[in-house]
C-alpha cells in the first residue's frame, strides 16, 4: 500500500500526457479514513463508468465510521443500500456541470432505483466497508488535466466518503428508518401467506408515478391515497411501524375491473413490483406481494424453445406439435401462452395481466365466436378456462385487469372495481349479473391436464462470444442484453427495475452454463445459481470485480435464459431423442 501524497506525485508526473499514462495510477492507497483501489482505469475519457473500477474500504471498527446495523441479511442489505444511495447523492452534489471530455470529473456510483436491492456496489462485512464507485479521471480531449485529478482524488473523493460514512455526517434517524421500513415490509410480505392473501396495498400508499419513464411517485398534490373497501381490508401488526390496514388480495382469482383512466393498470403495476420493498417515500412501501409473482404479458416476435403449450395451443394447422413448440416468431396469442408455461416451470405461484398487453384472442372466445368458429377449428383454449384449473391444479392464483369482458365474473372469487382510483368490493353484485344472466358462453375442453414437461438447458447452445471471438456481455438499457453476438430482448420482463439486475442476469447467463450437466433442469439451474449468491454473494458471477450487479430472482433467470435465440433444450424424459 501506498501513502496517499504518492499518488499527487503520479498525478503531477502525468499531467498534459495522453491518457494512457493514467494506468500508471493503478494501485491502493492510504487515504487514513480508507483505502483507495485504483483496480482499473477506462483506456479513454469516453468509455463509460462500469469500465473503472475504484474500491474504497473503510474499517467498520474505525470510531469515526457510523456503527452499521448488520445482525442479518435483511440489515445488510439495507444497510449497503443506504449508504450507495448516500454516495451517489454526495457525488451528484459535489462533482458539477461539465469538467472535461466525455465522463471527465464524474464520481459516481451504480445509481440506485426505488427498490431497496442487495447490490455489489456497496458489501458490508463482518470487518470493512467497501464502496465501489467510478472516478472519471479528467482530460481535454485526450490529454489528462491532473490537476482537476489532484482535487478529485485528495478533496473531493474524501469529502464523498466522509459525507457518506462518518458518524457525524449521517442522518442516523433517516438511516434507522431505511433499515426499519426494510424490515417492515419483509415481514409484511411473509405475513401474505399467513392471512392467504398473495398481496396487500397499505391505506394511504401513493401508486402512480410521476410520469411514464419515472418511478418516482406521483407529487401528493395530485395523487389519489390508496383507500381499502371494507370488505377486502386487513389489519396487520409491523414490528416497527404497528398496525397497518390496507387492501389484502386473496389467493385464487381476482378481478380488477372498472372504467378507463381509473386507475387499473396503476394499481396492478404496483402488484408487479411488490416483489420488492421500496425505499421510505416512495409511496409504495407497504405495498407488497408473494415473492413468486409474475407478470404475463403477450409479446410477438419472441422466440420459444420446446415448449410444451398445448395446455393452451393444441391442433395447429398443418399438425405442428405443441407438447415441445418452437418458433423464432410468435404470435400474440402462443407467446402468451408460453410466456404462462415458462413461468409454471420456473416456479410462479400467482400470475399478472393486464388487458393492454394481453392478447384478447387468448384471453376469451365469446358467446357468439363460439357459435360461428367450432372448438375443433380453434387451436386456442382460452385463459378463462384454464385459469379456474391453474388455481385447482396448480395453486396459481391470478389476478387480471380487465375493463371490457364481463364473462370473467364467472371464474373470479373477487372482483374490484376501481371508481375514479377507488377500490370497491363489486363481487356479489358481479355473481348476482352471472346468476341472472341468460346467454352463458361454454366452458371449452376443461379436461384437457396442464402439465408440465421441464426441460433440461443445454449449455452448447449458449455462447457468450460475439462475432470475433470475444467474451462479450453488456447492457446499457434495463431491457436489452448484450450477450455474446446477440441482443437479447427483455422487454416482456417487466419486473425488472435496474440496470445493474440485467447485466447481473448476463453474466448470470454466463455462469449457469457450469451446471447445465444435460441432466439438471431449468428450474433447478436457476436455483442453484441463486444458492450460489447466496452463499457467495453477487461477486460470484464474474471473474472481474464489478460494482454494477443487483440482485434479480430465479425467475427472471430463468426467463432470460428462454429468450436467448440459439438457446436449445430437451424435455425431461426425452433426453434420448437430440
Ligand atoms: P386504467 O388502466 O384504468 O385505464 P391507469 O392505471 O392507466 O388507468 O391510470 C390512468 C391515469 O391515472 C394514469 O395517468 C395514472 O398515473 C393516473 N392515476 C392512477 N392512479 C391514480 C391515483 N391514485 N391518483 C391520481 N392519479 C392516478
Ligand atoms: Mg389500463
Amino acid at each position: 500500500m501506498m501513502p496517499s501524497p504518492i499518488l499527487k506525485q503520479k498525478l503531477s508526473s502525468i499531467d498534459n500526457k495522453d491518457y494512457g499514462a493514467c494506468q500508471m495510477l493503478l494501485g491502493t492507497y492510504d487515504f487514513n479514513l480508507f483505502n483507495l483501489t485504483i483496480q482499473q482505469i477506462p483506456k479513454d475519457p469516453y468509455a463509460p463508468p462500469h469500465t473503472g473500477i475504484y474500491r474504497i474500504q473503510a474499517r467498520r471498527d474505525d470510531p469515526r465510521i457510523v456503527a452499521l446495523k448488520t445482525a442479518d441479511t435483511v440489515q445488510n442489505i439495507a444497510s449497503a443500500d443506504y449508504l450507495a444511495r448516500a454516495f451517489f447523492v454526495a457525488g451528484q452534489a459535489i462533482c458539477k456541470g461539465v469538467r472535461g471530455t466525455g465522463y471527465s470529473g464524474l464520481i459516481t456510483i451504480n445509481q440506485p432505483g426505488q427498490a431497496i436491492l442487495e447490490r455489489n456496489s456497496v458489501i458490508i462485512t463482518d470487518q470493512i466497508i467497501e464502496i465501489r464507485c467510478f472516478l472519471g479521471i479528467p482530460a481535454n480531449g485526450r490529454k489528462i488535466n491532473a490537476h482537476l485529478a489532484e482535487t478529485m482524488f485528495c478533496e473531493e473523493l474524501p469529502e464523498i466518503v466522509r459525507t457518506t460514512l462518518l458518524k457525524e455526517h449521517i442522518d442516523y434517524d433517516r438511516y434507522i428508518n431505511h433499515i426499519n421500513a426494510m424490515e417492515d415490509t419483509e415481514f409484511l410480505r411473509q405475513q401474505l401467506e399467513e392471512h392467504d392473501l398473495v398481496a396487500f396495498v397499505a391505506n394511504g400508499a401513493i401508486l402512480p408515478r410521476e410520469s411514464g419513464t419515472s418511478d418516482r411517485p406521483l407529487a401528493s398534490s395530485g395523487a389519489i391515497p390508496f383507500k381499502a373497501p371494507e370488505a377486502l381490508r386487513v389489519d396487520i401488526e409491523l414490528p416497527h411501524r404497528g398496525r397497518i390496514s390496507g387492501m389484502g388480495i386473496p389467493k385464487g382469482i381476482t378481478l380488477i375491473t372498472g372504467g378507463g383512466y381509473h386507475g387499473k393498470s396503476t394499481l396492478l403495476r404496483t402488484l408487479e413490483r411488490g416483489i420488492y420493498n421500496h425505499v421510505p417515500g416512495d409511496g409504495r412501501t407497504y405495498c407488497v406481494s408473494s415473492p413468486q409473482t409474475v407478470k404475463i404479458r403477450a409479446y410477438s416476435g419472441r422466440s420459444v424453445v420446446k415448449t410444451d403449450i398445448s395446455p393452451f395451443i393444441r391442433n395447429l394447422p398443418f399438425e405442428q406439435d405443441t407438447t415441445a413448440f418452437c418458433t423464432e416468431n410468435a404470435s400474440g396469442s402462443t407467446s402468451q401462452a408460453a410466456t404462462i408455461i415458462e413461468a409454471i416451470e420456473a416456479g410462479a405461484g400467482v400470475l399478472l395481466m393486464d388487458e393492454d398487453t394481453c392478447a384478447t384472442n387468448f384471453m376469451i372466445r365469446d358467446r357468439k365466436m363460439q357459435q360461428l368458429v367450432r372448438k375443433e377449428d380453434e387451436p386456442i383454449t382460452t385463459f378463462i378456462d384454464r385459469v379456474r384449473q391453474l388455481y385447482a391444479e396448480k395453486k396459481i392464483s391470478t389476478i387480471l385487469v380487465l375493463g371490457g369482458i364481463g364473462d370473467y365474473f364467472d371464474v373470479a372469487d373477487h372482483v374490484i372495481q376501481l371508481v375514479s382510483y377507488e377500490p370497491r368490493d363489486v363481487t356479489s353484485e358481479a355473481h348476482r349479473i352471472v346468476e341472472t344472466f341468460p346467454e352463458k358462453r361454454m366452458t371449452e375442453d376443461a379436461t384437457y391436464p396442464i402439465q408440465l414437461r421441464e426441460r433440461i438447458p443445454l449449455a452448447g447452445s449458449i455462447d457468450p462470444c460475439n462475432h470475433y471471438g470475444k467474451f462479450s456481455i453488456y447492457a446499457k438499457e434495463v431491457f436489452r442484453l448484450n450477450f455474446g453476438g446477440e441482443t437479447v430482448d427483455l422487454t416482456d420482463l417487466e419486473q425488472l427495475v435496474e440496470l445493474s439486475q440485467t447485466k447481473a442476469l448476463g453474466f448470470a447467463v454466463e455462469y449457469a452454463r457450469k451446471y447445465m450437466d444435460g441432466h439438471l433442469t431449468l428450474r433447478e439451474v436457476a436455483l442453484i445459481v441463486k444458492e450460489d449468491i447466496e452463499k457467495n454473494g453477487l461477486d460470484v458471477l464474474s471473474d472481474r470485480i464489478s460494482g454494477h450487479f443487483a440482485r434479480f430472482r430465479t425467475l427472471e433467470l430463468a426467463f432470460t435464459l428462454n429468450r436467448l435465440r440459439g438457446f436449445d433444450v430437451v424435455q425431461a424424459g426425452d433426453q434420448g431423442d437430440s
